[in-house]
Formats: C-alpha cells, structure tokens, sequence
C-alpha cells in the first residue's frame, strides 16, 4: 500500500519514532510505516575535516534505497548533518519530491549544554519533520507568522512556529 516511511538511522542513540509516525499519518492522512533500512552507510557521508555528516548525500542514499510504493520518504538521523554552503541543516528534501532528511542532533537541548527535555525534542522534531515534507510538497518557505514552514536558523526559531501549515499551506498539501 502507497505509505509515508519514515527510515531511522541512527548512529548512536536509539530512539522510538512512534509518536513522529502518529502524527505524520495525521497530518498527511497517508498511511505511514517506519521502515528500518540496514543500508544507509555513515562513513561514506561523514566529512573530516568538519566532524559533519553530508546531508545530501544522506537524501541520495534514502533515494536509492526505498520501497516502490513510497509516497515519501524521510530519513531521521542523530548525526550533525550539512550541506557545503552552511554551518549546519536541522534538514533538507526536495522541493517536489519524495525524499527529505532530518537531523535530531541540534534539536536536542544537550547540544546547547542545557537540560534534556524530551517533550521539547519530540515537538521540535515532529515540527521539522512536517517542514521537510512539506517542501516535497512543493511549498517554499513561508512568512505568515507560526506556520510549520517558516524557516528555522536557530532552534529558537523551532520553538517558535507552530507544527500546522497555515490556511495557504495547507491547501497545497491538501491538493
Ligand atoms: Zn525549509
Ligand atoms: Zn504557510
């Protein structure tokens, strides 16, 4: 059956994606499955020289790895990831397409050295994994204010959207 999968790939900690499959189903109203993938392969994305892991590459990987019947597919990983133009990306997808990546490692407060919270790193995740997906949606990033796909520089800025596409949004993923 046609389905969302969500693929884990963690390098380190393991976490339990279920409440994310929840709420991705919800909002998307698609059936979605978490898919394990034993084939995403770490060293080949990891650079060096930035102790980083290739976003892009990440995405590529997803891509040539999927099952058929995959409306989407998003990647959620705990490495830092990036694309050469920035410091970091919370995620990337593509725009219009299946595949989209998101990373847990600076949406977890350890990383600012604060203490853990794991409501707090749910949400911020759920809001970027909806933000990637949306994007292979079509939808670019979005300035009526608190909607999912405004875009995020800093985690504050996560903290401060909501998890719902506004009224325009909305209707594009709708169709
Ligand atoms: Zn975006
Ligand atoms: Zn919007």
């Amino acid at each position: 059956m046609p389905s969302i999968y969500i693929v884990p790939a963690w390098l380190e900690e393991n976490h339990d994606l279920e409440f994310l499959r929840l709420r991705i189903s919800e909002v998307f109203r698609k059936k979605t499955v978490i898919y394990e993938s034993k084939k995403i392969d770490f060293h080949s994305i990891y650079n060096p020289s930035r102790k980083q892991y290739n976003s892009s590459q990440f995405l590529i990987q997803l891509l040539n790895n999927h099952p058929k019947d995959a409306l989407r597919i998003l990647g959620v990983t705990d490495v830092d990831l990036f694309i050469p133009i920035l410091t970091f990306v919370f995620g990337e997808a593509q725009l219009n397409g299946i595949a989209g990546v998101v990373s847990v490692h600076r949406l977890n407060n350890k990383f600012y050295g604060l203490p853990e919270n794991e409501e707090l790193l749910r949400k911020r995740l759920i809001k970027e994994a909806i933000h990637e997906l949306g994007h292979t949606y079509g939808l670019v990033h979005c300035l009526t204010p608190g909607c999912v796909m405004n875009s995020s520089t800093y985690v504050e800025d996560i903290d401060e959207k909501s998890e719902f596409f506004c009224s325009y949004c909305s209707s594009v993923i709708r169709g």
